[in-house]
């Protein structure tokens, strides 16, 4: 399996892009969790017996971490807020696919899910390991800085000078370790999650805001994960031009970026953070909406 990515070069709207294909490393762990979690994709199997992590039930984070324990053949327990009795039914997407993989999903009342978590961050056993939500984690800087070496070669062989590094956010993590590795370039970001100030305040766990890292926001506010006509419209654009992106974040990103993009001047490189295994779900809840 490789364990870098190529570059491919994107026209739309006239203007050229280029593309790092993070997506296509790994058919199971995508692009952005692949490299965060690459640290442990590389250490041995017999370092850990289990893993533990939380968050949302059609996460990506949560999906990879599921695919990487069953590479590993470690035990993968995930904790969430009760899931809809529907969902429960038939369970889809990630989180049927998560499943598929051996995950055991603990559900916990909304209510006392921030108290299981603050236990679940106390917790400690020998060989086991917790993920911080969407592998925000510090652990995350060595396949960062691996993604960065690749990105600064290639521009080194096309000698470009003026390089955009895009990629969307959600914790911050990878925007972050980017900017921080390769502080000569620009990285650009928009806040996915939240708005700008919770972005910021997710980046500043990690360190100090590096100088080189913009953050961009939309003119108009959009709620995460929400089905949005601008989105869907920004998504089907890059799918017929080539590239296949998410719906979530990097429909976002391309959104805000063509919003911007007259004022970028020099090359820019997007950095496909992967997801696609998110995609079906969002179509459906689009369909759901009457969108599509
Ligand atoms: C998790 C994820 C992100 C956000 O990554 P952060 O490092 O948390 O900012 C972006 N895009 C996709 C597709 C993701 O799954």
């Amino acid at each position: 399996m490789p364990t870098t990515s190529g570059v491919d070069r994107l026209v739309i709207r006239g203007r050229d892009f280029y593309i790092k294909r993070d997506d296509l490393i790994d058919p199971l762990l995508s692009g952005n969790k692949y490299r965060k979690l690459y640290s442990l994709v590389d250490t041995p199997a017999t370092r850990y017996r289990r893993l533990i992590s939380y968050g949302g039930t059609q996460s990506n984070a949560m999906f990879s971490i599921a695919a990487l324990c069953r590479q590993k053949g470690w035990l993968f327990d995930y904790t969430a807020k009760t899931v809809p009795a529907h969902l429960k039914a038939s369970p889809s997407g990630n989180l049927r696919m998560a499943l598929a993989l051996g995950m055991r999903l603990h559900e916990v009342a909304p209510a006392a899910y921030q108290a299981a978590i603050e236990k679940l961050k106390l917790q400690s056993a020998p060989a086991m390991l917790l993920v911080p939500q969407g592998g925000a984690d510090p652990m995350a800087r060595f396949g960062i800085d691996m993604l960065a070496r690749e990105i600064d070669a290639w521009r080194q062989n096309h000698r470009i000078s003026r390089l955009h590094i895009v990629t969307p956010s959600g914790t911050g993590t990878m925007a972050y370790y980017l900017a921080c590795a390769l502080p000569e370039l620009i990285v650009l970001t928009t806040p996915v999650v939240g708005d700008r100030g919770y972005l910021a305040a997710q980046m500043e766990r990690l360190g100090a805001m590096p100088h080189n890292l913009h953050i961009l926001e939309s003119s108009r506010k959009h709620h995460f994960a929400r089905p949005s006509p601008e989105f869907l419209h920004m998504w089907r654009e890059l799918k017929e031009a080539g590239i296949e992106f998410d719906l979530i974040y990097g429909a976002a990103m391309w959104h805000v970026l063509f919003e911007q993009a007259d004022r970028i001047d020099g090359t820019i490189l997007y950095v496909h953070s992967g997801g696609l295994s998110g995609n079906a779900t969002m179509l459906e809840r689009y369909r759901h909406k009457g969108l599509i």
